[in-house]
């Protein structure tokens, strides 16, 4: 049981190396300025930016920005969601440069 959930969940998901990751965000947004790339959140669907962590001054803004809904610092925005909880919701998984999957929301359209 454990290995068809295990199998289920690679399957489900698109793990790429960073730098590819990158590469398609930079030819969606037209910028390769990463801060500008808009992100969905999955739960609420609340798009969001680096900047806007940035903006709002949330501490340790560039390891958040990819991975939690501004919801959790920022008032009425988005919702409470950050990613890596039990509940394996998200689509994508970026390589690091170091061999760490990293789980990431979706960029928004
Ligand atoms: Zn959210």
């Amino acid at each position: 049981m454990l290995a068809v959930v295990v199998i289920l969940n690679i399957m489900c998901k698109n793990v790429i190396p960073f730098e590819d990751w990158k590469k398609l965000g930079e030819e969606k947004f037209k910028t390769d300025d990463v801060k500008q790339f808009r992100f969905k959140c999955p739960n609420c669907k609340e798009t969001q930016t680096a900047q806007d962590f940035i903006d709002a001054k949330v501490e340790g803004a560039s390891e958040k920005f990819f991975f939690s809904c501004i919801g959790r610092w920022v008032e009425n925005r988005g919702c409470n969601l950050t990613l890596g909880g039990l509940l394996q919701i998200h689509e994508t998984e970026v390589v690091t440069s170091d061999g760490n999957n990293v789980a990431v929301f979706e960029f928004a359209e």
